[in-house]
């Protein structure tokens, strides 16, 4: 089968692999639709050597597809279902895989186990290609009413920003300030519309800001004093933002969300940019307001559960953000592309 390698320092090739052997905890599935992520761009970026052995593996962790061929003691999934895959897995024992946390896995072992990033072929292999393998804890079935550009958008955009959402508590009604309208930010802004909160995006580029608008954002602006602005347009000037999420990681976008959030308002941050190890922020600016900070790397493995449901229940498509679409062997545009990083996600179709 064919299949892209990421091979550092901004190559990438299409390759031919071995269809995996199912084991017996394992699912093979055909893809049919896999989308490039940001932390596949920080893959792209990195030299070869950083690479490591990964360069000669499929890459890829945003994916969704149908059951090929399950092994035997496979329960969850069967031939012939349509499935999303989760893209962490950890041992499966410990307390952080048992509470639906494989990321923070307790065996230590985190690293290897991502889809599309591991260095063990025989434990998963990733989405950008014909097929992929996949533990069977990973998979979850999606009905017709998910396309499968969506059921590939859940498994890592989709879940990191329903986890972020759920973990600031944020309820329908409610001014959300949503910094940076990447991919992540718009599949966050689609969520929080449909959840009944009011999302105005923060945005430098302006098809961004256009392409959330589409979106049913309650507006896109360029910066705070914008969006002060736009405040004094909701309920005869009386509302604030009640929580800000930062997509962008960089040390302004995060600054401004603290400082943008009302007393007692909550900020979640996600994103992960390349200023954030020295990003700095001053105690003073959230302790005197009472400001709650948290942050999420990727989601809750649990929560695809209620997420399929509410993207089914909600006729929610997150394909609506997928601006550019190319067939795997045209992979070098399409990680171009993603990487231009003005416009909507990237799909790759086998
Ligand atoms: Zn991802
Ligand atoms: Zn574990």
């Amino acid at each position: 089968m064919k299949g892209i390698a990421i091979e550092g320092d901004r190559n990438v090739s299409l390759k031919d692999f071995p269809i995996p052997e199912v084991g017996l905890n394992q699912v093979l599935i055909k893809v049919k639709s896999a989308t490039i992520c940001g932390s596949d761009l920080h893959f792209y970026r990195a030299s070869a050597s950083e690479l490591g052995k990964r360069t000669s593996y499929i890459s890829g962790h945003e994916g969704s597809g149908v059951v090929e061929r399950v092994g035997d003691k496979v329960r969850n999934v069967g031939i012939g279902d349509r499935v999303a895959v989760f893209h962490r897995f950890g041992c499966g024992y410990c307390g952080k895989c048992r509470t639906g946390w494989p990321q923070y896995c307790e065996s230590g072992e985190t690293n290897t186990l991502v889809m599309g990033q591991a260095t063990n072929p025989v434990i998963s292999t990733g989405t950008f290609g014909e097929y992929m393998l996949a533990p069977s804890e990973v998979c979850f079935r999606i009905p017709d009413s998910i396309n499968f550009e969506s059921g590939s958008i859940i498994g890592c955009n989709g879940i990191t920003a329903y986890n972020i959402i759920r973990k600031l508590g944020i309820s329908s009604g409610q001014v959300v300030a949503v910094f940076g309208l990447g991919p992540l930010g718009l599949t966050a802004g689609i969520l929080l519309k449909r959840m009944g909160a009011i999302p105005i995006g923060v945005e430098l580029s302006e098809e961004r800001r256009k392409l959330a608008r589409k979106f049913e954002f309650f507006d896109a602006v360029s910066s705070i004093e914008e969006l002060r602005s736009v405040l004094k347009t909701i309920s005869d000037g009386k509302r604030e933002v009640d929580s800000a999420l930062d997509f962008t990681g960089n040390n302004t976008a995060i600054n401004n969300a603290v400082e943008i959030v009302k007393p007692l308002g909550s900020v979640g941050l996600v994103g992960i940019g390349p200023g954030l190890e020295a990003a700095s922020l001053s105690p003073k600016k959230f302790l005197e307001r009472g400001v709650t900070i948290t942050g999420i790397l990727v989601g809750n493995v649990l929560n695809m559960y209620e997420l399929i449901e509410f993207v089914s229940t909600y006729k929610i498509d997150f394909s609506r953000i997928v601006t550019d679409r190319f067939r795997l062997s045209d992979a070098k545009s399409a990680f171009s592309k993603a990487e231009m990083g003005s416009f909507g996600k990237v799909a790759l179709e086998p």
